[in-house]
């Protein structure tokens, strides 16, 4: 997720319909940072591929939406209907669509967004006591979806949720397809995009459907970049540098099995070693050992080697 200040006006990425309260967001952000769930493209490939190996066939035979109470969970229409609407039904194949996580439940879809924290539990677990969407299943076990900061669990009949947040994270190439080739990496280079920092242009307007502040850090890591380098500077060597690493670096954390500062649906941490995060910031370079910095930049974090990645 990504929120900055331009022209006096909130631009954002990752958060789908917020209308208001973006300062409280950005707040809520800094303090949380060490605790929240922040599912992007790798974590939201694992977490559907988790869904297809452990829930997939089982059929649904309670659901309690908008449990305990969150100014900033959002859902389709009234959550009461919910129940009505998932009961007797069977979870399908989930697939993730940019950082979201589309799950087919017989005619009906399943969509979670990237800061819903995903968690099944086996029958006679003992369950988390506060949640915003919990599902339960004919053999006992459950899906319990709980926010932090805020998150949507959208279920609705397929087809039936005109969302624009939604539809592009459809529509625009995955960079895990070949459609994601180096021209059309290009076209994203334009008149308004010149004027970015590589941050601003890689994690802000659904550019890239998935790609937030969590995996770019080690993307330009990977690129020899720094986050505030402008766009405007980059040499064709750069752009195709750049997009390698995009490529590469996702691939390599969703291969692991997601980030390590997140949680996957059983609740361990991904087996991706972040090489810039909060868990790196203050330990040396892994290729020159000067020590990591963090900034505030962007109504987020930034994290870099001040001698690998030149502004
Ligand atoms: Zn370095």
């Amino acid at each position: 997720m990504i929120i900055f200040l331009k022209n006096k006006k909130y631009i954002e990425n990752n958060i789908p319909f917020l209308k208001i309260p973006f300062i409280k967001i950005v707040l809520n952000l800094i303090v949380c940072e060490r605790w929240r769930q922040m599912i992007e493209l790798p974590e939201a490939v694992v977490l559907s591929k988790q869904v297809n190996e452990t829930i997939k066939g089982k059929k649904i035979i309670k659901v309690i939406a908008a449990q305990s109470s969150h100014k900033f969970a959002w859902y389709y229409g009234d959550p009461k209907n919910y129940n009505d609407l998932l009961v007797g039904k069977v979870i399908g194949t989930a697939v993730n669509s940019g950082g979201l996580v589309e799950i087919q439940v017989d005619g009906v879809i399943l969509l979670l967004g990237d800061g819903v924290n995903m968690r099944y539990f086996v029958s006679d677990s003992v369950l988390p006591s506060k949640h915003q969407l919990w599902i339960s299943f004919e053999d006992g076990s459950s899906l319990v979806n709980s926010i932090q900061m805020y998150g949507g669990m959208w279920a609705f009949p397929e087809g039936s949720f005109d969302n624009k947040y939604y539809r592009i994270s459809k529509e625009k190439p995955s960079p895990f397809t070949n459609e994601f080739d180096e021209s059309y990496f290009n076209t994203l280079f334009n008149e308004e995009t010149k004027k970015y920092s590589l941050k601003a242009f890689l994690a802000t307007e659904q550019r890239i459907p998935g790609l937030g502040n969590g995996v770019l850090q080690d993307i330009l890591f990977n690129a020899r970049m720094h986050p505030k380098k402008k766009v405007n500077i980059l040499s064709i060597k750069d752009r195709i540098e750049l997009f390698n690493s995009i490529k590469s670096t996702l691939k390599h954390m969703a291969d692991e099995g997601g980030r390590d500062t997140e949680t996957n649906l059983y609740g361990n941490n991904g087996g991706y070693k972040t090489i810039l995060s909060r868990n790196t910031v203050g330990k040396p370079c892994p290729i020159c050992s000067t020590i990591i910095k963090k900034e505030a930049y962007m109504g987020g974090s930034i994290y870099f080697c001040p001698k690998c990645q030149k502004n």
